[in-house]
């Protein structure tokens, strides 16, 4: 019996901001697996900044989205049917086959879940590729030392909310921007010193030097922009940055100038260093058996704002730039 399964296809690409017109709905087919083929189902798909930079036709780090064709991303799936070796029905997967709700694929594509006694769509979020990037981030690129001062924008997002709470666990005091009341509540839960709700000030600089009045160790900047201006003039003397994300700008139509204040980085002796997470990927077994080990212990929390169906993605990705969700964004498909 063929399965049905529905994806969300790249209809147009976006100028400026996502819209809903810029995606598709479909429905497939699925035959059976073939030899050395799993089925899989998914039952979480994540939506990422990123994706943005892939809906472009420009070369980067991961190829361009095609026109008419499934978008790709991070799923969690159980295995239905197998030809495979070593999986079986019943097997959790994680794969890059999110935005769609099952397909079939040689089973060197995916690979075995092993969810360490936690919810599987934590390796999405606080567990999975954005924990990793706030750990790497944080820890190889930053250097960060106990009891610095630390800036992080975009704080109660999927990597923001795990930076503030690395950093508190080394003993750091931990500074963060988000936009709104509820963004700022969870923010202080989750152990910020300071917080800064950008979008009720006019002065972004002025209000992180009165959060941090003796200067800044390390930013990690998710969000570029004005942001990245004021954390550089906040920064003391051999600071650094761990440039993660510039948000604020993947939906700008035309280039948009950079810092006015770049020559700081000279006179303080700034180390300006950005990175992909991918580049890390051996690092991921450490990174998940030191993460598992703080989630387990309560030392560090997280949260979700999930949303339900494939036919809801598209509207999830687009929140990602409204600013809608708290923690990790993600779509629960079954
Ligand atoms: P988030 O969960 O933080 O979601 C995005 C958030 O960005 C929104 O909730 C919103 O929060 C904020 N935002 C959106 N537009 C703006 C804007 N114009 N100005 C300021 N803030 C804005 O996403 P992730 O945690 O998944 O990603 C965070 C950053 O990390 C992104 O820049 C992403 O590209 C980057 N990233 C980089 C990786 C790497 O390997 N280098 C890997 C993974 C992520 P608010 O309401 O506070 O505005």
């Amino acid at each position: 019996m063929p399965v049905r399964s529905r994806e969300i296809r790249l209809k147009s690409r976006p100028k400026g901001t996502p819209t809903p017109e810029n995606f598709e709905l479909a429905e497939t087919e699925l035959g059976e697996p073939g030899a050395g083929e799993v089925q899989v189902r998914n039952l979480w798909m994540s939506v990422d900044p990123y994706m943005r930079g892939r809906m472009i036709d420009r070369p980067s780090y991961v190829p361009p989205f095609q026109l008419g064709e499934p978008l790709q991303g991070g799923a969690v799936g159980v295995v239905e049917k197998s030809n495979a070796e070593n999986f079986a029905p019943g097997d959790l997967v994680q794969s890059m086959l999110g935005w769609r709700e099952a397909f079939n694929l040689p089973a060197k594509g995916v690979q075995k879940l092993d969810p360490h006694g936690l919810p599987p769509e934590l390796f999405l979020g606080v567990a999975g590729m954005p924990g990793m990037t706030a750990w790497v981030g944080l820890l190889k690129v930053g250097k960060l030392m106990e009891g610095e001062t630390v800036f992080v924008s975009a704080g109660a997002g999927a990597v923001g909310s795990v930076v503030v709470q690395i950093a508190k666990l080394w003993g750091c005091t931990v500074v963060a921007s988000a936009g709104g009341a509820d963004k700022l509540a969870y923010l202080r839960e989750i152990g910020a010193d300071q917080v800064i709700d950008y979008r009720a000030e006019a002065d972004l600089a002025a209000a992180l030097a009165r959060a941090a009045p003796k200067g800044v160790d390390l930013y990690f900047d998710n969000v570029g922009g004005d942001h990245l201006q004021a954390a550089l003039g906040a920064l003391r003397p051999f600071g650094r940055a761990a440039i993660c994300g510039m948000i604020s700008q993947y939906n700008d139509a035309a280039p948009v100038p950079g810092p006015t204040n770049l020559a700081l980085v000279i006179g303080k002796r700034l180390r300006v260093e950005g990175f992909i997470v991918s580049d890390h990927v051996g690092d991921t077994p450490a990174f998940v058996q030191q993460m598992a080990g703080w989630i387990s212990s309560g030392e560090v929390k997280w949260r979700a704002t999930v949303d339900h169906g494939i036919e809801a993605a598209p509207n999830a990705f687009m929140k990602l730039f409204s600013g809608e969700n708290i923690g990790k964004m993600l779509v629960k498909l079954s």
